[in-house]
């Protein structure tokens, strides 16, 4: 059909591939009078190229992104694209057992475009011009979205000391068996799942959302739905809510627990209480979140009072996460008339945040101790936000040897950096953006320039900035932005988080 082809950009990875094969097939590649000019140049230069060839000959490209028009003025035209990636460390074989999408605008061009890829050894198929954007895109997604995937693969295998090269073999069985679906989303193994998303949440958080996206496509794929979204083993979840000491433990006792994972919390939950819970989630057999607002923990009133609450919220966020019970008492029940019996851990309790706020960790540790003699739990998470408290907390488990395990979960914090908090809420937008202040001062990991930081900046009190010899130590600060205290650290040693 063709004798004599001229190929411009023959030196690139689809020039070097395409000219080797048609030199096999004995077809002139260096003619004075081409009948046919393969562009092989990169999509940019397309346009320029085409119009710097004198009309006569056909002329086609070899791009999967670019349109037929680019190749104006010339009339007779077609695309031929191969789908497969190039390496210029191989030859003409990379053709082999290759699709490739013709697109042309007449039955000459397209048998032009035919006989061309099949001359290479590629198996041909139509493509509109105007579908190209979907077709280029599933192409991209393929190829180099499968690049992605081995790089957030490989980091959660280094992550557990394995080496990533260990997936190759896997990913390669996954294609040569027609792509089918195994492993725990096809199972409907939701536990396995979420036991995933916890560590990633723990030990590489920039791969959550990536994950998240992915299981919800692959349960489309199987059919199946997370049952966060709805429903678990045939039953709507939801979180059951008890009000009173009683209640809670007949709740406990009537469930088969072997494990049970408490999270207090004082509710108007964030992602960082939710990272809390689904690790409960993901570790427990029944979770119960405590959500009060405890009294014995403020010193002014006038804060107590401010303190945001949504308790319905917190309930459907508990409910969604899969946690089973929610102990919101009164204060009443917690501190009942005559209360007289309180845990004080001495020393720790009164530096940083017990000297600015006297009696905090106080309320802090008797509400806790309370919590644990009530549900019982083999697992306690806080956050490492509160990193005192987490101080407080291990101490007051060693000295009084409580048999439970204490949890602490890395600072969840907004993409700005500033630290999730319930007080957030109370902040202007002004507010918020003074606020910034304190995660990047501490970030600096030096006292002294933190403290110079939050000296310049505009309106904040600062009530410390201090290392605290705790496990793991930190960089902790307190600042007041208007009406609104906020606290952070960040560990100096360890991952950092
Ligand atoms: P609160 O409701 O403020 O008493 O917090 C309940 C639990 O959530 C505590 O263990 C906090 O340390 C933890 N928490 C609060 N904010 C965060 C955060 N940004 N990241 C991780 N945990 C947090």
């Amino acid at each position: 059909m063709i004798e004599r082809i001229q190929v411009v950009g023959a030196g690139g990875r689809v020039g070097s591939a395409v000219s080797a094969r048609l030199a096999e097939r004995g077809l002139l590649l260096d003619s004075d009078e081409p009948e046919l000019v393969l562009l092989c140049v990169p999509d940019r230069a397309i346009a320029e190229v085409a119009r710097g060839i004198a009309p006569g000959p056909w002329i086609a490209h070899v791009s999967g992104a670019t349109p037929l028009a680019a190749l104006d003025p010339h009339g007779r035209r077609f695309g031929m694209h191969p789908l497969q990636s190039f390496s210029k460390a191989r030859g003409p074989e990379q053709l082999d057992g290759s699709w490739a999408a013709v697109i042309s605008e007449t039955d000459a061009a397209r048998a032009r475009g035919f006989w061309l890829a099949e001359t290479l050894g590629l198996h041909p198929f139509e493509l509109d011009d105007e579908s190209r954007a979907a077709y280029h895109a599933g192409a991209a997604v393929a190829s180099n979205y499968l690049v992605t995937l081995r790089h957030a693969a490989g980091s959660l295998l280094e992550a557990a000391d394995v080496p990533p090269e260990a997936l190759d073999p896997l990913m390669r069985r996954v294609i040569d068996n027609g792509f089918e679906l195994t492993g725990p989303i096809a199972r409907g193994d939701w536990e396995t799942v979420e036991r995933h998303l916890a560590t990633i949440r723990e030990q590489l958080p920039e791969l959550e959302e990536l994950y998240l996206v992915l299981a919800e496509a692959t349960a489309a794929i199987a059919g199946r739905r997370r049952p966060s979204d709805t429903v678990s083993q045939g039953s709507v979840r939801s979180a059951k809510v008890c009000r009173t000491i009683p209640e809670l433990r007949a709740e406990l006792a009537g469930r088969d627990a072997r494990s049970v994972g408490l999270v207090p919390t004082m509710g108007s939950l964030h992602e960082g209480h939710l990272s809390l819970l689904r690790a409960a989630r993901a570790e427990c057999d029944t979770v119960v979140m405590s959500l009060f607002v405890n009294p014995a923990q403020f010193a002014d009133p006038a804060d107590l009072g401010r303190y945001p609450r949504d308790e319905a919220r917190d309930v459907a966020l508990a409910g969604e996460i899969g946690v089973d019970l929610v102990f919101a008492p009164s204060a009443d029940e917690m501190y009942p008339d005559g209360f007289q019996t309180w845990v004080e851990v001495t020393e720790l309790g009164s530096t940083l945040e017990g000297e600015f706020r006297p009696g905090h960790f106080r309320g802090v540790a008797t509400v806790v101790l309370k919590l644990i003699s009530i549900a019982r739990p083999s697992r306690v998470y806080f956050g490492q936000k509160d990193a005192q408290q987490v101080e407080v907390i291990r101490r007051m488990i060693r000295d009084l040897a409580l048999d439970v395990e204490l949890r602490v979960l890395p600072t969840v914090r907004d993409a700005d950096g500033l630290a999730l908090s319930s007080r957030n809420t109370l902040l202007s937008a002004e507010e918020r953006r003074r606020a910034l202040a304190l995660s990047r001062a501490l970030a600096t990991r030096d006292p002294a320039a933190a403290r110079e930081l939050l000296t310049d900046s505009n309106g904040l009190a600062v009530d410390y900035v201090e290392i605290a010899d705790f496990d793991p130590p930190v960089l902790a600060g307190a600042v007041r932005v208007g009406d609104t205290r906020l606290i952070d650290n960040v560990p100096l040693e360890g991952d950092n988080k």
